[in-house]
């Protein structure tokens, strides 16, 4: 049920938070090789934010916290918190998630690409960028149809999320053939090339941790 979800969604921000935390200092730098260095912090202010909201929600609310509030409540902790351009996207994303699970008696394995395909859809409306313009859309967006796909070909969640964070990861290495499109100025751009996008890093790590999480 959707208390059982909720409570597995507070769950899952503290696994990204320990994977932010673990990667704060690299992420940081990455991001300061074409842009203000700030990814690393920005992130985990964020996820820090978010998980100590879901968190509070569900203890406040005996663990019967709804999905949809608990993932409400933490994206608008994320937004607040992170600053930058990554954390509204993320905190904005997280909500969306919420609203597409909403407060059902019962879940199937659909779910789970219909809320990966909200996140997604609310970070490319709200970014306006397209796939190739070396941001966290360019791992997002094959991570989301691997999840469609392997659930389409009957894997369990588990099972289709580790495939899909394999393909994230992938993805997200390969944003270092890329010179960015969007929030960067030109000479900067430049530098970018041979290194990946920070804020796709960020989302392969995270996807990666989230399939960890789940396998056990
Ligand atoms: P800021 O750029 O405001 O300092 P961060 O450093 O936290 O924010 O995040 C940078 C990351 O945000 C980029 O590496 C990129 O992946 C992502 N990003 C930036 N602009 C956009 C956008 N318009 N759409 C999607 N992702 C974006
Ligand atoms: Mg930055
Ligand atoms: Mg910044």
């Amino acid at each position: 049920a959707s208390a059982e979800l909720g409570r597995a969604a507070a769950r899952l921000l503290a696994t990204a938070r320990g994977v932010v935390v673990r990667h704060e200092q690299e992420l940081g730098e990455l991001d300061a090789i074409a842009g203000d260095g700030d990814h690393g912090i920005g992130m985990r202010r964020g996820v820090e934010a978010a998980a100590d909201a879901a968190a509070s929600l569900v203890e406040e609310a005996g663990g019967q916290a709804c999905v949809s509030e608990v993932l409400a409540t933490a994206g608008d902790a994320w937004s607040e918190k992170a600053g930058g351009t990554s954390g509204a996207l993320w905190g904005s994303g997280i909500a969306a998630i919420g609203r597409a699970l909403g407060s059902q008696q019962e879940y199937d394995a659909a779910a789970a690409p219909a809320a990966v395909a909200a996140y997604r859809d609310t970070v490319v409306a709200l970014g306006k960028t397209e796939l190739g313009d070396k941001t966290m859309v360019d791992a997002l967006v094959p991570y989301a149809d691997a999840v469609a796909e392997r659930i389409a070909a009957g894997a369990s969640v588990p099972e289709a999320l580790a495939a899909a964070g394999d393909v994230a990861d992938a993805a997200a290495r390969a944003t270092a053939d890329l010179t960015p499109k969007k929030g960067r100025a030109r000479p900067l751009a430049e530098k970018s090339l041979g290194h990946p996008d920070p804020g796709a890093t960020s989302f392969a790590l995270i996807a990666a941790g989230l399939a960890e999480d789940l396998a056990q």
